[in-house]
């Protein structure tokens, strides 16, 4: 039997560590921090450290590696996996990261005797992966954070050979939605292209999402796109890494010579902007004073301090995480005997799929 200690991330949003043990051995899986103002660490202590074999990190975003400097600091010197793009993406220096390249998709990865894993895309962000990890006899799935129709990235899932995991853990984050990307982003495109004289500001995260919409809206729309500068090095990276792509190959050079190498602008352009920075959205508003605004997630306009009028914004809610049919489906794929609803409020470590059927009236 498995000991799987949840460290964070079950119950709230954020924090993502989960401790497993066997044998006196143990592993982590990722290793993040709540995205609030204190940052607040998973409940990982130097004893936990003292008994790891190795750490598999699913993606870049802080609620999946902001702890890992803990580690450090414990002494811990074993593997820290993760894929090139994610070591790449990482603000921090990472001692010990052990990266995995493109071509070993799918392949059995041998960490020690008692230990091997595969990753596949979980199309989320670029670079972002799931594990399906073998610990002793045990079989372990971790989903990470989990896509399943981003417009650009590819998402896959182990390949079905009959194994019952003995545990696995699912990104639940919008447990409580049902969306359809694509309907999204057809919405939004007739909304853009009902408002021609407008200017759009979409405040953005370091995430496929906006990658997703802005390629989406240069194909479907005429408009000048606006990438801000902080978010470059996110659209550089689909460059990087085809293997990750679905197809549109020849849309992506497209993009990339009409928006983000020469600077167009015109009276509607489409402007992305870091979502974290009040301050150049404010500013944009202020050259820009006819323009929408577009919230597309949770990091909705309440956290800013500038109020919106109501004809200033708007919003169209775009998966970042698996919904509510979503989460019954990789639940259907992934068999096993314990499952773990991760990335949502409202799940628990208790929550069972049977419990999930239950639950679909209250489903948006
Ligand atoms: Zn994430
Ligand atoms: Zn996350």
């Amino acid at each position: 039997m498995l000991n799987v200690e949840i460290l964070g991330g079950v119950g709230e949003y954020g924090r993502n560590c989960f401790f497993i043990e066997k044998n006196g051995h143990a592993i982590l899986l990722d290793c993040g921090v709540m995205n609030n103002r204190q940052k607040t660490l998973p409940n990982l202590t130097q004893a936990h450290v003292a008994k790891l074999d190795a750490v598999f990190i699913s993606h870049s975003h802080t609620d999946h590696v902001g702890a890992l400097p803990l580690l450090e600091r414990w002494g811990y010197i074993g593997p820290i996996i993760m894929s090139k793009m994610t070591a790449q993406q990482l603000k921090q220096s990472c001692h010990h990261t052990r990266t995995f390249q493109p071509e070993s998709i799918g392949e059995w990865t041998v960490v020690s005797n008692c230990l091997a894993f595969q990753w596949g895309y979980s199309g989320h962000l670029i670079g972002s992966v799931w594990y399906k990890i073998r610990f002793f006899e045990e079989v372990i799935f971790y989903s990470g954070d989990y896509v399943v129709d981003s417009y650009l990235l590819k998402a896959t899932l182990p390949i079905e050979d009959g194994t019952v995991y003995d545990v696995a853990i699912i990104d639940s984050g919008h447990i409580e939605k049902h969306i359809k990307n694509i309907e999204v982003l057809q919405r939004m495109t007739e909304y853009i292209h009902a408002n021609p004289n407008c200017p759009i500001i979409f405040p953005s995260s370091f995430s496929g999402k906006t990658a997703d919409i802005a390629t989406y809206l240069f194909q479907h729309t005429t408009r000048a796109i606006r990438v801000d500068h902080d978010l470059l090095s996110l659209f550089e990276n689909y460059y990087e890494a085809p293997g990750n792509l679905l197809s549109n190959r020849t849309m992506l050079q497209q993009f990339k010579l009409e928006c983000l190498t020469k600077i167009t602008e015109s009276e509607n352009t489409i402007y992305f902007v870091p979502e974290r920075n009040e301050a150049k959205l404010v500013e944009l508003l202020h050259k820009k004073p006819t323009s929408i605004v577009i919230f597309t997630g949770y990091w909705n306009k309440g956290k800013y301090k500038s109020p919106f009028s109501k004809n200033q914004y708007k919003e169209f809610f775009y998966k970042t995480h698996p919904d509510y049919h979503d989460i019954i489906a990789l639940s259907s794929k992934i068999q096993a005997h314990k499952t773990i609803y991760f990335h949502s409020s409202l799940t628990n470590r208790d929550t069972t799929f049977l419990q999930l059927l239950k639950n679909e009236e209250e489903i948006l």
